[in-house]
């Protein structure tokens, strides 16, 4: 696809008109698709007018709401590379974020406006902060929209130049800055489009945050390209969550594994009719199949869907297509896009190939490979290799048909199973235990809310599974001994919970994922 990124999301925007683009599902205030587009453009005019150029980098700070959209093309349209902040970062990691890629502009929200002051205050190097809303003493995106300016003219290159700059979820790490040039997204947002089609009438529910690069591209770029409803909230909250699919008649939800959780296991879902759902999608972390069958089963829909990606893969490589949500088999993420490719190699011996069924390393090549991570050559060259493969440091599996090896010409054939993270994997007495399937066998257990595992060290130096578990309330009395042996019953002797420890609720990111190193800290 070679077109900037604004431009290949709102193609349509004039043809779509008056169908509602944006719904704040706290208050019903709407936008409509006429009001993204011709907005986008107003704010591009007096970003440009303000002094925003080609290449500059403007930091959106934002929770989700109606807004942000429009923040975000009218920066690109600007010609500036948008980089994503967390909205709960404190005022020093946000100027880091700005720090670390030189960040010029901000766009922020008044509550959040004194961290952003700060941040800018802590980096140097800020011209000026706008924010979405009214505050006194700055610039503000409604004022913006009066602007007479002339709508920029910037020439952009959708092949080099870069439109987002998310940072990663820092799970094994310092989070970095991921180039995606506007071609890498746009191209994505094409392959994963035939998979689940959206349009108008369909309605989707925007609670994971658009900062991330999933919520990015599947509650905002995907359903905004096609015509489709996008209900925003602000953060999850559970009762809000499922009052809004409720009331605003939700179609499809875009979810992470936690919200699959609450959804098969809350009391609360069953006060609310949720009979608008036609389909659910997790990604960004495993989820177990029984953990899915149960939620989906609950609510009387087919199979939770699985989609995997990564933000340096601008993000998707893999999904469960809508059509066939009811015949895939259980846990799988899904099928590879078309025009991507992937091996899975040995963990022992990178240059070999496995076949389908065994387990290795993901790799993939295709367009939405990323630029780069900014300022770090050395971690680009690690994560792609000279034939343009990434490692994904992501074990998985193939089965159903297809080879291990596959591309768009076969992509029909094998189903892709995520195991866990290499790094995460814990090696007990030389054989490799995969924390996901433990959390997973865990959360069956009637007794557990929550549980997160990682490998810890017994008094002879030996890497353990060791538990992490939150208990139901009705079961404070739930024991060490009664897990360790609710888990020895079900699984071979190496992968035991060695040790357990109970604790008010699992760390998670914003994206859900577990955040093991917290608890590796703790220990
Ligand atoms: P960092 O790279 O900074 O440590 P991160 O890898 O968590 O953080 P993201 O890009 O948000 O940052 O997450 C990508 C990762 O999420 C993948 O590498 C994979 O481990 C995990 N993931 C995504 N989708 C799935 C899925 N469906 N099943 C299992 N894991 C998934
Ligand atoms: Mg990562």
């Amino acid at each position: 696809v070679e077109l900037p990124i604004h431009d290949a999301v709102l193609a349509r925007a004039a043809e779509f008109g008056d169908i509602p683009a944006l719904i704040d599902g706290t208050d019903g205030t709407t936008l409509s698709y006429e009001q993204v587009d011709r907005f986008h453009r107003r704010v591009a005019a007096a970003l440009a007018e303000a002094g925003v150029r080609k290449g500059d980098v403007l930091a959106l700070h934002s929770p989700n709401t109606i807004a942000f959209p429009t923040a975000f093309y009218a920066a690109t349209r600007a010609g500036a590379t948008v980089t994503t902040v967390h909205p709960l970062a404190t005022a020093q990691e946000f100027a880091k974020q700005l720090t670390d890629c030189a960040a010029r502009w901000i766009i922020t929200v008044s509550p959040l406006l004194d961290i952003a002051r700060r941040a800018a205050e802590l980096a140097g190097g800020v011209s000026e902060i706008f924010v979405c809303d009214s505050a006194t003493g700055h610039r503000s995106l409604i004022d913006m929209l009066a602007s007479a300016a002339p709508e920029p003219q910037v020439a952009i290159d959708p092949v080099e130049d870069v439109a987002a700059l998310p940072y990663s979820s820092g799970t094994t790490g310092t989070p970095k800055g991921v180039m995606l040039t506007h071609r890498q997204i746009a191209t994505n947002l094409a392959q994963l489009h035939p998979a689940i089609p959206a349009g108008p009438g369909d309605r989707i529910l925007a609670v994971l945050p658009f900062f991330h690069i999933y919520g990015l591209t599947a509650l905002m770029n995907a359903p905004l390209r096609q015509g489709a409803t996008v209900v925003v909230l602000p953060r999850f909250d559970l009762e809000q969550f499922l009052a809004a699919i409720q009331n605003h008649r939700i179609t499809g939800l875009y979810v992470a594994p936690p919200i699959v959780l609450a959804l098969a296991k809350h009391p609360a879902v069953a006060q609310y009719d949720l009979s608008s759902l036609k389909y659910i999608v997790s990604a960004a972390a495993p989820l177990d199949a029984r953990l899915a069958v149960a939620c989906s089963q609950r609510l009387g829909l087919p199979p939770v869907g699985q989609a995997y990606g990564m933000t340096e893969l601008s993000p998707g490589t893999h999904v469960v297509p809508l059509d066939a949500m009811n015949d895939a088999p259980p846990g799988t993420v899904g099928k590879l896009i078309a025009g991507t490719e992937m091996r899975i190699v040995s963990l022992d011996d990178p240059g070999k190939d496995l076949p389908a069924g065994e387990s290795g390393e993901i790799l993939i090549r295709g367009p939405q490979v990323m630029k780069g991570y900014l300022g770090r050559p050395d971690a680009t060259t690690a994560m792609i290799d000279a034939d343009g493969w990434l490692h994904t440091g992501d074990v998985g599996h193939v089965d159903g048909g297809g080879t291990s090896r596959s591309s768009e010409a076969e992509s029909g054939g094998g189903w892709l199973f995520v195991v866990d993270r290499v790094k995460e994997l814990i090696k007990y007495k030389g054989f490799q235990v995969a924390p996901a399937e433990l959390e997973a066998l865990l959360l069956t257990h009637p007794g557990i809310a929550d549980a997160a595992v990682i490998g810890t060290y017994d008094d002879d130096g030996n890497e353990i599974p060791h538990a992490y578990v939150v208990r139901q309330p009705a079961r404070t009395d739930l024991s060490e001994a009664e897990i360790m042996m609710y888990v020895a019953e079900r699984v071979a002797p190496y992968k035991r919970i060695r040790h357990v420890t109970f604790i008010d609720g699992v760390p998670r990111a914003a994206s859900g994922k577990i955040l093991r190193r917290q608890l590796r800290e703790r220990a």
